[in-house]
């Protein structure tokens, strides 16, 4: 009999309640105790469903206010002196959220810590900041509370807490040059007393099992981490609990050596994105340790071919009987919560999906399948389950012929456009631009009023004539606002779109949208990503008529917007019956057609945004040049169907741009713009580095902030710039796109902006 458990479920509820019920408490307008009541009812219901899946525990500790690395580093008394926390105190969520956003209903505000992704998923987790002396506590009670929350409603419980040596791997300091700097590893004894009474804490509740999350296991790791974790395991052993050690996001490959040889109960395994393990462990898997199979995608929205991972889990059965465990792959907090919500969902698009509800159940058909006691109820659901993904590996739904077709002859497109030496001449003629050109990132303030016409059109309450006029109100206003302050290359601003990917997804074949499939992407922000099902194809063209009609508004040249295929593919559940670099190519033939249609119409400046390029980067370093190699060429087939006349931007936010910058210049983009103004223009040392030829513009001012910035400032940065880098490549924009500014800053912003420009050309 193999048990099924789960590693985490999503916590922010059905309806976003943990969202709203921040927020309210934030602003002032509910109490600390109806906040802590609503993360209570939350968690009461998510055990629920764990137990009505049939779950031999209820997951503790996957609960977070924020995020759940914060949560951790404040039970270890992780504080920066910053927040002015008294030693040794215990910290309470107010102090947590200062943490996380710098201010709280108490509490004097000081700089938020930093947040960034958590491994290769668009979650975010707040960096824990250690010190090189930290002392580690036990600062907060809430893991215990929420055990014995979970015991008191009757359940059987698992807590889940983040391994100390992956925490480690997480966190950074002043102190520490690296991730992987080994100085970290100093601290561990003195975080591992914490961990030793953590454990035995929850042997007192009565805890048999904790899971322990070490998914750095799954990332290169450095020889010094791997001794590390042998003696770390070593010690945690003495404890009185089981643990089970989980890997997820992936294959732990040449670490599976020192996985096997830990002293742990239990391991799971990602046999999702590397079923491969199974083969390679089972031969040598001692008959008294705990094999926990992660066999259904806990990054996913697709039904799992419960067939194929009977067959894969059959002989694991065979040997290991009771030790075998079943589970989702990962912890199910990057799914949507409940499929059930979606109410206007094509039926049979639904039928081949799964979020968090019914992964479990699945996880239950599967158990019983192997268990070999499948009820009449659940056999009717298998076969259900069964009957839809073959109809979807048949679906007209979801394979175009014209697109197959397109796809096999992808590959005679030609990717090669004439040197960039030769085009940039013709370029700056055709386009007749001054040195250090100005422009911008494309969209403009999103008032409340423009928000409001896009809304009570989609609703049906603004007519089709209404609404277009409204919009090119706007864009007329945009565009008269850059020909008086002077810029070089306008852009329309973005006022039909309300999100970047989601705007493209929506005039593409092969795109369905949810109402309810929200994903938490850090704190109380969640994001509703689009559901690639099929294969993509453009259906009509999705951005010419709006840019054609703000480039009939002036002489200046117009620059057409668009999302690149990596950025769309990033930002959205992808189709897992295919390759991801077979649908991004999609994408990329989708937008060559519109590249050259925007073209066609006179648009002789075209940018194409990939911020999530470096996002892409697989978790293993082996693995990075075949997605680079893929993406590259990706972006090449969107933007080089176009003549040497044409120039193409790409703009990329914030990014590390060192160890990538060869496929940075492969791109081959005239312009790139780039997030480097609180770097204070040390982005640009990899493209100083690399003699990167084609035209870059540095962001010369933070656009997440309201300041308007100074124009001397600027002038300084641009200069920094030239010092590293061919005045000639230069240009003039903000980091990234004006639509969560006002619009007097905005106006004052771009006017000092191009006054600078203008200082800069005057000093020769
Ligand atoms: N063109 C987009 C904008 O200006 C780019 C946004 C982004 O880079 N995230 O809003
Ligand atoms: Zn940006």
């Amino acid at each position: 009999m193999a048990l099924t458990h789960n590693l985490g479920f999503p916590r922010i509820g059905v309806k976003r309640e943990l969202k709203k019920a921040l927020e309210a408490y934030w602003a002032g307008q509910s109490t600390e105790a109806e906040l802590i009541e609503t993360g209570r009812q939350l968690r009461e219901r998510h055990w629920a469903i764990q137990q009505a899946a049939g779950n031999a525990f209820v997951t503790v500790g996957d609960f977070a206010w924020y995020d759940h690395i914060l949560e951790w580093s404040t039970t270890l008394g992780v504080v920066p002196p910053r927040f002015n926390h008294p030693k040794n105190a215990p910290v309470d969520l107010d102090t947590l959220f200062r943490m996380a956003r710098g201010r709280a209903p108490s509490g004097e505000p000081a700089a938020a810590c930093e947040m960034t992704k958590w491994f290769d998923t668009n979650y975010h987790y707040i960096v824990p900041e250690l010190a090189a002396d930290q002392q580690f506590y036990l600062a907060r009670s809430s893991l215990f509370d929420q055990v014995a929350q979970a015991q008191a409603s009757g359940y059987k419980v698992k807590p889940v807490i983040p391994g100390p040596l992956t925490y480690l791997w997480l966190s950074k300091g002043e102190s520490f040059s690296s991730v992987e700097d080994e100085r970290k590893l100093a601290l561990v004894p003195q975080l591992l007393q914490v961990y030793k009474q953590v454990l035995t804490r929850l042997a007192e509740l009565g805890v048999q099992w904790v899971q322990v999350d070490e998914s750095a296991l799954v990332l290169d790791l450095p020889p010094a981490w791997q001794d590390v974790y042998r003696q770390v395991y070593a010690e945690l052993a003495t404890t009185p609990v089981k643990i089970l050690l989980a890997t997820y996001f992936g294959d732990v490959a040449d670490n599976m050596e020192l996985v096997s040889s830990l002293a742990v109960a239990g391991v799971h395994l990602d046999l999702v994105r590397g079923p491969q393990q199974l083969a390679r462990v089972l031969p040598g898997w001692p008959a008294d340790r705990v094999l926990s199979a992660g066999i259904i995608s806990g990054r996913d929205v697709w039904r799992t071919d419960l067939d194929q991972a009977a067959a894969l889990l059959g002989p694991a059965l065979a040997q290991l009987g009771e030790q075998l465990w079943l589970a989702p792959a990962s912890s199910l907090l990057h799914v949507p919560v409940d499929l059930a919500e979606e109410t206007q969902l094509d039926e049979e698009i639904k039928s081949w999906l799964s979020f968090a509800v019914q992964k479990l159940d699945e996880l239950s058909l599967l158990a019983a399948t192997l268990n070999g006691a499948v009820t009449d109820a659940q056999d009717a659901a298998l076969a259900r389950q069964r009957a839809a993904l073959s109809d979807r590996k048949v679906s007209r739904r979801i394979h175009n012929p014209a697109v197959i077709e397109r796809v096999a002859a992808a590959a005679s497109v030609a990717r090669e456009r004439t040197p960039f030496a030769e085009r940039i001449v013709k370029q700056r003629e055709a386009l007749g631009l001054p040195d250090f050109p100005t422009t911008t990132i494309g969209s403009f303030p999103q008032t409340p009023e423009i928000r409001k016409v896009r809304r009570d059109w989609k609703a049906g309450a603004l007519s089709d004539t209404k609404y277009e006029e409204a919009i090119r109100q706007e864009i007329r206003e945009v565009v008269r606002f850059q020909e008086e302050a002077g810029l070089d290359v306008l852009v329309h601003g973005e006022p039909e779109r309300n999100d970047m990917v989601e705007y493209f997804g929506e005039l593409l074949a092969g795109f369905a949208f949810t109402q309810n499939g929200w994903v938490q992407s850090y704190g109380s922000r969640c994001v509703k990503p689009p559901i690639i099902y099929g294969d993509v194809a453009r259906l009509i063209p999705m951005t010419v008529e709006w840019t054609a009609f703000a480039q009939s508004l002036t002489d200046k040249p117009m620059k057409g917007m668009l999302t690149g295929p990596v950025t769309v593919l990033q930002w959205s559940f992808v189709r897992d019956d295919q390759p991801r670099q077979a649908t991004c190519l999609q994408l990329a033939l989708a937008l060559r057609d519109e590249v050259q249609d925007l073209e066609k119409a006179g648009i002789r400046v075209i940018q194409i945004d990939e911020p999530a390029f470096r996002e892409g980067l697989p978790l293993r370093k082996a693995d990075w040049q075949a997605y680079l190699d893929w993406a590259v060429d990706c972006f090449r087939v969107s933007t080089s169907g176009v003549q040497d006349t044409t120039q193409i931007h790409t703009h990329m936010c914030y990014s590390e741009f060192n160890d990538i910058i060869e496929s940075i210049a492969a791109m081959d983009a005239d312009v790139i713009t780039i997030e480097t103004s609180r770097s204070n223009m040390e982005l640009l040392e990899a493209f100083e580095r690399f003699n990167y030829p084609n035209d870059i513009g540095p962001g010369v001012y933070d656009i997440h902030s309201p300041n308007v910035p100074d124009r001397e400032w600027m002038i300084q940065l641009m200069n920094k710039a030239a010092n590293r880098l061919n005045r000639k490549q230069l240009w003039v924009n903000p980091d990234c796109g004006l639509k969560t500014r006002q619009w007097p800053e905005t106006r004052s912003a771009l006017i000092e902006m191009v006054n600078a420009a203008q200082a800069l050309r005057a000093a020769v």
